[in-house]
């Protein structure tokens, strides 16, 4: 065990190297002093005890290394016990102490404690807490890349199953598609034929309104009772006027006749009612003998559900949409949230308000035992749809996860999903790696954007240095916002500042272990020098 021992000699020696003041042990030969001495440029040479005179000889300064004289010189400070260091010229004997070992005020009056091995000491120590970081942070890089190695191999494993269980999955939903379908197609046809009936029985129950308003109008016109309406009968009507003069001619009466000059109750049904019932005022009752307004056939109106007006996306939607309504009716039909006295399916006509003879009356029960049953296949249908579509999903992030660069060894894999949050007097920052940098203000408010994943972006020696995030929140009349992350290696995961360097240009540290460098192998401990 001599090697480290022979090491040590050269600092010993070197402390005992006679040289002019200044000089470093690396220089100390061109400083001979039985010979003249000749610039380190080689500008001039001047007698040895022109060297350190306090008079500047050379242009480079090289003849008063331990003097002030020269204003480009440089004074070097041996230091002992810490680390070597150059100071310039003016520096020397100016009062304040630059070299920890004091040798700078020689001649300043000015008294220097050499504080050089208290320097020393410190900084071994804090190297060798940083290499005590080093070599922590290292060992559990060992164990986040070994756990990324067993985790990759699950997903992989998942990812595999996943796919072959996708397969059996789009089969059970063509399969449902298909059952679906069969389903609704009784179901259509029988709600077609409901829908049919009812129209017919509207107008069934329309035309006999008609009739029935015809009749009394035909009543009411035929004065003398004898069965016909003749042109002087009709011409007590003048509101029937046509050519707007305001009075009904007798040619414009005979017109309304169709040419007749009477006609009889069927005929007048037939041809003239439909001319004159628009304008017709009953002279028994003075109301609006108008129709009603054509019932809608398509949709019983009232007491339907505020249905929230579905986002019209095509128009082969559109009937799927009905559809859904029309089943929402049902439905609350069906529960009994709509008490009405809804007349029986299909019955034979019989007095009722306008109003609800247009509510289309409830299905009957073979036909809602179709909508019953196609509801059921479209509810399975769409469930197998939705697991299908999850399943696909969970696919993409396992893929998108599996195929990631997380480092040479996968190392910052554990990272991924994470999310990491630094607060500042102002901003709350927020990172996830991989994914996004986001800033909030701290007193609430909504976080703006710092950047998304964008890539690596170490220097090409080291790549997985740092990441880059772009692609944030522009900034006011600026580009967009984007951030890099420094990794560097410690114990623990965070964040341990954040800056903005330059406007919209965010810089920010994130201590991790996976940044770790492997450690040097450790030097001699002192039970090799006890065994000396
Ligand atoms: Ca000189
Ligand atoms: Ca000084």
């Amino acid at each position: 065990m001599l090697l480290p021992l022979l090491l040590l000699l050269p600092m010993c020696w070197a402390v005992e190297v006679k040289r002019p003041r200044g000089v470093s042990l690396t220089n100390h030969h061109f400083y001979d002093e039985s010979k003249p001495f000749t610039c380190l440029d080689g500008s001039a040479t001047i007698p040895f005890d022109q060297v350190n005179d306090d008079y500047c000889d050379c242009k480079d300064g090289s003849d008063e290394p331990g003097t002030a004289a020269c204003p480009n010189g440089s004074f070097h400070c041996t230091n002992t016990g810490y680390k070597p260091l150059y100071i310039p010229s003016n520096r020397v004997n100016d009062g304040v102490c630059d070299c920890c070992d004091g040798t700078d005020e020689y001649n300043s009056g000015v008294i220097c404690e050499n504080t050089c091995k208290e320097k020393g000491r410190k900084e071994r120590e804090s190297l060798q807490q940083m290499a005590e970081v080093t070599r922590e942070g290292f060992r559990l890089k060992k164990i986040l890349i070994e756990d990324w190695k067993k985790a990759r191999e699950e997903k992989q494993k998942k990812l595999t199953e996943l796919q072959a269980g996708k397969k059996s999955l789009e089969d059970q939903v063509e399969m449902l598609r298909t059952v679906k379908e069969e389903a609704e197609k009784p179901e259509r046809e029988a709600k077609e034929q409901h829908q049919k009936l009812w129209e017919e029985q509207l107008a069934a129950a329309k035309a006999q309104r008609e009739q029935e308003l015809a009749a009394d109008a035909f009543k009411e016109l035929d004065d003398d009772m004898d069965g016909t309406v003749s042109v002087t009968e009709l011409q007590t009507h003048p509101e029937l006027d046509t050519d707007g003069d305001g009075a009904l001619s007798e040619a414009e009466a005979q017109d309304l006749l169709s040419g007749d000059t009477q006609t009889d109750a069927t005929s007048f049904y037939d041809r003239v009612w439909a001319a004159i019932r628009d304008k017709y005022q009953s002279e028994a009752l003075p109301t609006d003998l108008a129709a009603p307004s054509a019932p809608d056939l398509t949709e019983p109106k009232e007491e339907q559900p505020p249905v929230p007006s579905p986002p019209t996306e095509e128009e082969e939607e559109e009937e799927e949409e009905e559809v859904e309504e029309e089943e929402e009716e049902e439905d609350s039909e069906v529960q009994g949230e709509q008490p009405k006295e809804a007349p029986p399916p299909l019955s034979p006509l019989q007095p009722a308000s306008p109003a609800e003879e247009d509510k289309m009356p409830p299905y009957d029960e073979q036909t809602q035992a179709f909508i019953d049953a196609a509801q059921e296949a479209r509810s399975k249908f769409e469930e197998a749809e939705r697991s299908l579509k999850d399943m696909e999903e969970s696919l993409r992030n396992l893929e998108q996860e599996i195929s990631f660069d997380f480092g040479p060894n996968g190392e910052f894999a554990y990272l991924y999903s994470q999310c990491y949050e630094l607060t500042t007097n102002e901003y709350i920052y927020r990172l996830c790696p991989f994914k996004l940098v986001s800033q909030k203000p701290k007193l609430g408010g909504s976080p703006t954007s710092l950047g998304t994943w964008g890539s690596w972006a170490g220097p090409d020696h080291d790549k997985f240095s740092a990441m880059k995030y772009e692609q944030g929140t522009g900034c006011w009349q600026g580009p967009n916002r984007s951030t890099t992350v420094r990794l560097l290696c410690g114990k623990e995961t965070m964040v341990t500042s954040t800056t903005e360097p330059s406007r919209c240009e965010y810089l920010m540290e994130l201590m991790t272990p996976a940044a770790c460098p492997e450690p040097p192998p450790e030097a001699p401990t002192e039970d090799d020098h006890d065994e000396l």
